[in-house]
């Protein structure tokens, strides 16, 4: 498997879509919706079937601001999809013989989720990630650490090699599963000018590098650091951390299986992740109560939704992806004119205490930020059915090793105020040793933990 290489636009942007004025934006985007709708009506047996539930003319899809008030489409309907139709549920809308790869992603409910690719499919996937990995500063000519999960069918396994060679660059497909210290061998053998992984794993694996080879990571080479997968690559104090300890640029990026591997890149001036295709999807901001239309300017948030544009195998119109995200800016100096936003987590991870809507990552943002009298390490412990809660959080935070016992009441109190003040919320704080707490392996950390298990006392 080789993926022929392209060339970028310019030495700024991969590709001149990145930088359409929005009515030109605009334009192309309608143009391409018209084409997806109608090939929807003709292909999918999914959509058409929900055209006509809903009583949606298809032919009446102008513009983008039609799909307003159209269904959703979510991830129940597709898992549902997939066990009545398989291998590729009622939704596929290419022939068996055009497709080339099929990808899984976790699902929700631990059963994977699948999609196929054509061959146009990968190139779209490979032209969307390469716009994003391009903003990151990756060039070609690169060779590329690759620390995301290589394993299980994820799009940071396989489509992100392709992507990679679309690029140019050389990925040396080691994968998180295989463990820091042959990742740090390997980093210290080749010296790779680019890594890229989850923000948790990442700073895990740099810390690990002078007990491994004998080198802190930023002697190892490393100029620039892509991290995605979960949220934390965009709280200030991860990525100050991240920086250091790598000595390199560290830049958001964030995808998912459903649509593409990765379409939302973060550029130089590093506020934010840019929309970046407007030829080959559309990105709606929805209040995720209500299901209506949030307009993305600088501070709006919202859950994404997600259409497919130029999509063959597994085509999706209004997606709901679960993802909430805060819009950070509109116009950016570096040239790209699709908005820019941060992820602060899974709208399914939110949790509602005493009517104040917290996400997990805010937390640790939070204890990350006091820093060295505790690790950073830590778990809420949400031991309620739901996500609604009137009580007190409890939370384990781990201490620094060298903390004076006697500080230990004075550190949990500035633990709990300083989350009071900063989101309102209430917290009870138990300290435990460093290392009592999981690190975070190469998938995910789940900070919010629903029983109080393995913790010590
Ligand atoms: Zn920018």
């Amino acid at each position: 498997m080789y993926v022929k290489a392209v060339k970028p636009f310019s030495d700024r942007h991969w590709s001149q879509a990145e930088t359409l004025a929005p009515a030109d934006a605009r334009r192309v985007q309608d143009e391409a919706l018209r084409e997806q709708i109608a090939y929807l009506a003709a292909r999918s047996a999914f959509y058409r079937a929900k055209f006509a539930e809903h009583g949606v003319d298809p032919t009446a899809i102008r513009t983008v601001e039609d799909l307003d008030g159209l269904p959703f489409t979510e991830k129940h309907e597709l898992r549902d999809s997939l066990v009545s139709s398989p291998p590729l549920g009622a939704h596929v809308a290419a022939a068996d013989q055009e497709i080339v790869q099929i990808q899984a992603s976790s699902g929700t409910t631990g059963s994977p989720s699948y999609v196929g690719l054509t061959a146009s499919d990968i190139t779209t996937w490979c032209e969307m990630g390469a716009r994003a990995l391009y903003a990151n500063g990756f060039r070609p000519g690169d060779r590329l650490l690759h620390a995301f999960g290589m394993s299980k069918g994820f799009v940071g396994g396989l489509p992100l090699v392709q992507l990679a060679q679309y690029m140019g660059i050389v990925d040396i497909p080691i994968g998180a599963e295989a463990g820091v210290e042959r990742l740090l061998r390997v980093q210290a053998d080749q010296r790779p000018g680019l890594v890229a992984g989850t923000p948790y794993f990442l700073t895990y694996l740099a810390e690990k590098a002078p007990t491994v080879v004998g080198r802190e990571a930023r002697d190892l080479g490393v100029r620039a650091v892509s991290v995605g997968g979960e949220p934390g690559g965009g709280l200030t104090s991860v990525r100050e951390n991240l920086e250091s300890l790598w000595g390199a640029t560290v830049r958001e990026m964030l995808g998912g299986t459903d649509i593409g591997c990765l379409y939302w890149g973060e550029c130089e001036a590093v506020d934010g992740m840019h929309f970046l295709s407007p030829d080959l999807m559309v990105a709606e901001l929805i209040d995720p109560v209500t299901g209506a239309r949030v307009e993305p300017v600088a501070g709006a948030e919202g859950e994404l939704v997600y259409t497919a544009l130029r999509r063959q195998a597994s085509p999706l119109l209004r997606f709901r992806t679960r993802d909430h995200v805060v819009v950070t800016g509109t116009d950016c100096a570096c040239g790209r004119t699709g908005f820019t936003l941060r992820c602060v987590g899974r709208t399914d991870d939110m949790l509602i205490v005493r009517g104040i809507n917290l996400f997990p990552s805010a937390v640790k943002d939070l204890v990350l930020q006091l820093r060295p009298e505790v690790t950073g390490e830590l778990r809420i412990i949400a031991e309620f059915a739901g996500h609604v809660t009137q009580k007190p959080l409890p939370l384990v935070v781990e201490h620094a090793a060298d903390l004076d016992p006697a500080r230990h009441d004075e550190v949990r109190r500035r633990v709990e105020d300083q989350i009071k003040s900063a989101l309102n919320v209430r917290t009870v704080v138990e300290l435990v040793p460093e290392g009592a707490l999981d690190r975070p392996d190469h998938v995910k950390v789940a900070l919010v933990q629903r029983h109080r298990e393995g913790t010590p006392r």
